[in-house]
């Protein structure tokens, strides 16, 4: 192989880009646990299910069998606006650090949303068209999934509700305009619109609220509101599956110059870019065709993998979302306020659950200060500036090149960069003051909250 070929960037043509989604799940001989109906505990059907989501995304929700989905030819031409997206070779990186590893990130910030989470929004909303809906209500943590929604819902001509976590409404109304730009309605949730963000404001007078509250809020005002599903941007099965289009578009690049990688990082929030980045890979690895590293690297803050438990639990704090069998913190478990607002959810994937359960990857959790001196060290020798999100992925990418350079391999590492950070200067502010903190929570608090899970056996 010869590196000297190998350009800064890595395109595919048009149409070198996927024709279909891969569901790694077809590969798995131990599949992910069923979602159950949280009153009967029996596994859910697709007809259950599609009172909250569209009926086409509910398919896919539970087929665990079909290994790809052709991805419609609207969907395709949507995302030939923004992909193929670029896999860079770091080499500026590689020599600052003087690391004989090479790296390379699939850059996933080149659309207005600033992230990855467009892949997943587009197929969202175009089902809930096909199928003939007025609309989808969601809710959003830091605003990307938010506004990635709000552009495929405009781009469709469909109707747009997010439940805007509180905090982050204050703390990001530029987010708030970008989506409201694109015709969604926004509101801060807990709110007074819905019965379960009542009940939550009662409970918690003056609370900024969390993802988990927000869900509650989305779900109930669909199944409530004629003609509106629920969509959710992370964790589910169907996440996964359209952002398999990362991991095939990686592959198809490095295959174009014979590289293989050795180790696979990305950073975990509900496990939609890790998922997607990983699948091809993952395949190959469930098939007994390779063997690959992989890494899912979580905020020490909000630790699923590392310290949480693998068991059957609630996906919001309202208990009315199916229980999905995942690592958790406990439904209940609200983090500090961490920066990386995409990674502050209490479980995590269950498909990616099943595969970290059975050893096939591997989690790693890391400090919040150590996140921002990565991001900037990142921003300052590669030109882009990360989201604190994907700045997970950097950190993990910089240490693991950094011991190839103390043993001097030459390993291939391969990070998903999901997105761009613009709207999170105010965490960067706080880096660059000295006021941002490194909380960890004790082993009592996490231990309070597993106490809570629900007993299922
Ligand atoms: C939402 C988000 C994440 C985390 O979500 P996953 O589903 O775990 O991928 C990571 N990076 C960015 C930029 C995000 O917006």
């Amino acid at each position: 192989m010869n590196t000297e070929k190998i350009p800064y960037k890595i395109y595919l043509n048009e149409d070198e880009m996927p024709k279909a989604w891969y569901n790694l799940r077809a590969d798995m001989k131990q599949k992910p646990a069923p979602l159950l109906n949280p009153g009967t505990l029996k596994p859910m059907s697709v007809e259950e299910l599609s009172g909250v989501f569209c009926k086409e995304l509910a398919a896919q929700e539970l087929d665990e069998d079909t290994h790809f989905f052709e991805i419609p030819e609207e969907i395709r031409n949507f995302y030939k606006m923004y992909r193929p997206s670029p896999l860079v070779r770091a080499y500026c990186l590689e020599e600052k650090l003087g690391t004989p590893a090479k790296i390379y990130y699939k850059f996933e910030g080149n659309n207005t949303s600033g992230s990855h989470k467009l892949n997943s929004a587009i197929a969202q909303a175009y089902y809930a068209k096909k199928q003939g809906l007025k609309g989808v209500t969601t809710e959003t943590g830091a605003g990307q999934w938010g506004t990635a929604l709000s552009m495929a819902c405009s781009y469709l001509g469909l109707d747009c509700k997010v439940y805007m976590v509180k905090c982050s409404y204050e703390q990001k109304p530029f987010r708030r305009e970008v989506m409201r730009t694109y015709g969604a309605s926004v509101t801060p949730s807990p709110s007074m619109e819905t019965e379960v963000g009542k009940k939550i404001l009662a409970e918690h007078p003056g609370t900024t609220g969390s993802l988990g509250c927000a869900i509650s809020e989305a779900v109930e005002k669909a199944v409530s509101s004629e003609g509106y599903r629920y969509v959710l941007g992370s964790v589910l099965n169907q996440v996964l599956l359209h952002q398999s289009v990362i991991g095939l578009e990686t592959k198809a690049a490095l295959d174009k110059y014979g590289i293989k990688p050795d180790i696979i990082i990305g950073c975990a929030g509900g496990g939609s870019n890790l998922g997607g980045l990983i699948a091809p890979f993952m395949g190959e690895k469930l098939r007994g065709e390779a063997d690959y590293r992989i890494i899912a690297v979580e905020p020490a803050s909000c630790p699923s993998f590392t310290r949480g438990v693998y068991a059957y639990d609630f996906c919001d704090t309202g208990m009315v979302c199916p229980l999905a069998k995942m690592y958790t913190l406990g439904s209940g478990f609200i983090p500090s306020a961490n920066h990386a607002g995409g990674l502050r959810y209490h479980g995590m994937s269950s498909t990616l659950s099943e595969l970290y359960h059975q050893g096939l990857m591997e989690a790693t959790s890391v400090k919040q200060t150590e996140v921002f001196e990565a991001a900037e060290y990142f921003a300052r020798v590669e030109g882009i500036l990360p989201a604190p999100e994907s700045s997970h992925a950097i950190r993990v990418a910089i240490d693991e090149a950094k011991r190839c350079k103390e043993t001097g391999e030459e390993k291939t590492i391969v990070f998903g960069l999901t997105g761009t950070g613009y709207f999170d200067m105010v965490a960067y502010e706080k880096f660059h003051e000295g006021e941002m903190n490194d909380y960890i929570p004790t082993d009592e608090e996490l231990a309070a909250y597993r106490d809570k899970l629900p007993k299922i056996v």
